[in-house]
């Protein structure tokens, strides 16, 4: 059964035939915790007859959300440690994120920022904070991108976003803006005419990292959503998170990463899961990530590499944490492995 509308309660998932096995007393105290939201078209995508269906699995909330373990952290990659004003955060020297909102079209269950999104969340930021967190912008000339994210800043009207762009358009120093979302996959009919000439209203350089996890999410309609907005001259980039029992098989991530090559959205970020509450059960090791990632080596092109990176838990930035395909042998010696995994060597420069 699909719905007509958005789903945001543990009934209305009820209602769609969403909850299979789940045990509802449970949920509600999910609920009263963490937001949840699908839209029609993420619920149209649920195989209700399996029980671990990878689309479900990222939306629909589940009992085990209730378990926080030792090592995680409400802010998990601490945004608040490097926030100067409400709504910026600055952790490298030439760009910030502007979280104007906090809301978003869906609720992913493994959500990083789970604490601050949603109804209970941060909101929007009001018309002083706006001010301010432009002002600060201007004032450092450091400041060469402007990320919005949140929340899912394409939940703001185009008439919101234009506002929020042309202020940007006045800062010589900003040369490009980006935007985080998952909007062309969950509520592709929303990329329209409007939304789009909204993008580009700030006349820089316009990126779109689309959020998605599963090469399912990629449907005809989303990838004419994705050619709307390339075609406007938005250039689009992947970021996707390696979830368990969501991608985390090479054949399944294989399909996603070419998905967004065809779609012209090119793979840049694969995040290791953050240690965020209730989130666990996402969780694989890092060394079962790295043997997933190295095995994409050699299967697919290059265009479809994504970079594996891991958010370092208290605001420490991102690192790369794929495996070495070098190592140092002697003085100016290396040996280098090849996608099959056999070792050469690489000679010292005479
Ligand atoms: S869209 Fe992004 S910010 Fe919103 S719930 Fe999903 S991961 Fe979190």
């Amino acid at each position: 059964m699909n719905s007509v509308g958005p789903i945001k309660t543990v009934e209305g998932l009820e209602r769609a035939g969403l909850l299979g096995q789940r045990d509802r007393e449970a949920l509600a105290e999910v609920a009263a915790h963490y937001a949840i939201a699908l839209t029609p078209t993420v619920a149209g995508l649920i195989d209700r007859t399996d029980a671990a269906d990878p689309i479900a699995r990222q939306f629909v909330p589940d009992p085990v959300e209730l378990i926080v373990a030792q090592e995680e952290r409400a802010d998990p990659i601490g945004d608040e440690a490097h926030s100067p004003v409400q709504g910026i955060v600055h952790r490298y020297p030439d760009r910030v994120l502007l979280k104007a909102v906090h809301v978003c079209p869906v609720y992913c269950r493994f959500c990083f920022r789970r604490e601050m999104v949603g109804p209970q969340g941060l909101g929007t930021l009001d018309p002083g904070a706006m001010t301010a967190a432009f002002a600060y912008i201007r004032d450092h000339e450091e400041i060469w991108e402007v990320i919005l994210t949140g929340g899912d800043p394409l939940v703001l009207s185009p008439r919101r976003l234009e506002e929020i762009l042309r202020q940007l358009a006045s800062i010589d120093h900003v040369k490009i803006v980006r935007f985080h979302t998952r909007i062309p996959v969950v509520d592709p009919s929303r990329v329209d005419a409007a939304l789009i000439a909204a993008l580009r209203a700030s006349g820089k350089t316009v990126f779109l990292a689309l959020h998605a996890n599963h090469p399912r999410e990629l449907t005809n309609e989303a990838r004419a959503a994705c050619a709307r907005l390339v075609d406007a001259g938005i250039v689009m980039i992947s970021q996707s998170v390696l979830l368990k029992g969501v991608n985390d098989d090479p054949t399944v991530l294989a399909e996603l990463m070419k998905a967004f090559v065809e779609t012209r959205v090119k793979p840049y970020y694969l995040h290791h899961p953050d240690l965020a509450p209730g989130t666990s059960h996402f969780r694989l090791t890092i060394e079962e990530g790295q043997k997933i990632v190295a095995a994409l080596r050699g299967r697919i092109s290059g265009l479809c590499q994504p970079t594996y990176i891991l958010d370092i838990p208290g605001g420490h930035g991102k690192a790369v944490i794929a495996e070495q395909s070098i190592r140092k042998t002697g003085e100016g010696c290396y040996s280098v492995s090849d996608y099959r995994g056999a070792e050469h060597l690489y000679p010292p420069v005479a």
